[in-house]
């Protein structure tokens, strides 16, 4: 089965698309996203022309920051304060890498945890991993979407998660975890790599590295998630999973492009929205 990424994100679009214009009827004005880039990467560029596509198509109001890669630190904190400051903003994203002057972590860190579209913040991340209510990153939470539409079981299964970056192994990991799945990490110190890959009931790769895992390296029939995105010479997306000798050996498989990607822009969606939805009931709680 190939797990059609594309075709649920549509839905879960759909759904917030739908939730907006009741609640903008509520509230009296639209969600807003403000997103910021810094520099010409070719690659953000490109994540953010989507993004923003996707905030219009849902009814969200924003703005797109675009700032020279000679944005100062100073003046990329000033913004985000301003925005922090601004009520009118719900969800602030900025999207990363950040040129090589700019810490990304005291950039996380000066978000408004309320805003954290991303789910980065550490009080955010901490929540998380304390079963505390929080904004959950938009890549695991859309793996999770995707292991659940494709009915994947998950109770009491193996899942080997292949990388650990704070931005999806590690949550990803967190929340195959409260599903009661017995999570393996594994990453680039990892001895014997297709053996514990082999042992995968549920198979999730977030390595950055082509085509790595390989038809030998899959239990038969298990579920593949590919988080890789990697731009290839020809210009072409491949996923960090071989699909042509996976996809026979596994029983379910995310393509690339067409299977994590477009999840994780409409949980940043969903994400907006549930930030703007708790900012304006807590507003109206109050009045
Ligand atoms: P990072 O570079 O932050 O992390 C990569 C991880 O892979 C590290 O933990 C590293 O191990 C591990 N690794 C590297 N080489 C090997 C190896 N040979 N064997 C086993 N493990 C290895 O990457 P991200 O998590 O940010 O992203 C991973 C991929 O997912 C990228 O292709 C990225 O573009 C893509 N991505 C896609 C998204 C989507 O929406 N589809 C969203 C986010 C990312 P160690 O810790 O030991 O160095």
């Amino acid at each position: 089965m190939i797990i059609d990424g594309k075709a649920i994100a549509q839905q879960l679009k759909d759904e917030v698309r739908e939730q907006v214009e009741t609640l903008t009827k509520q509230y009296g004005r639209k969600p807003c996203l403000d997103v910021i880039i810094v520099g010409e990467n070719p690659a953000s560029m490109s994540y953010v022309k989507s993004k923003i596509k996707a905030t219009e198509y849902c009814g969200f109001d924003g703005e797109l920051i675009q700032l020279p890669e000679s944005t100062s630190q100073d003046e990329l904190l000033r913004i985000i304060r301003s925005r922090n400051e601004n009520e009118m903003v719900d969800g602030i994203l900025v999207q990363l890498p950040l040129p090589k002057h700019i810490d990304e972590q005291s950039v996380i860190e000066a978000i408004a945890q309320e805003k954290d579209v991303d789910g980065f913040h550490p009080t955010n991340v901490a929540k998380l991993w304390l079963n505390q209510e929080t904004i959950v990153p938009c890549t695991p939470m859309g793996i999770m979407a995707l292991l659940a539409k494709s009915g994947t079981p998950l109770e009491g299964r193996h899942a080997v998660v292949v990388g650990r970056s704070n931005i999806v192994g590690k949550p990803i990991a967190k929340l195959l975890l409260d599903k009661n799945c017995t999570v393996t990490i594994a990453h680039s110190r990892t001895a014997d790599l297709g053996a514990i890959c082999r042992e995968a009931d549920i198979l999730v790769v977030a390595v950055g590295k082509a085509k790595m895992i390989k038809g030998d390296m899959v239990k038969p029939g298990a579920t593949v998630i590919d988080v890789g995105i990697n731009r290839m010479e020809d210009g072409k997306i491949a996923g960090d999973v071989d699909f042509d000798s996976v996809a026979p050996v596994a029983g379910a498989i995310t393509p690339v492009p067409g299977g994590v990607g477009p999840m994780t822009i409409s949980m940043l969606m969903y994400n907006t929205l549930k930030c703007y939805n708790r900012r304006m009931s807590n507003l109206c709680a109050n009045q």
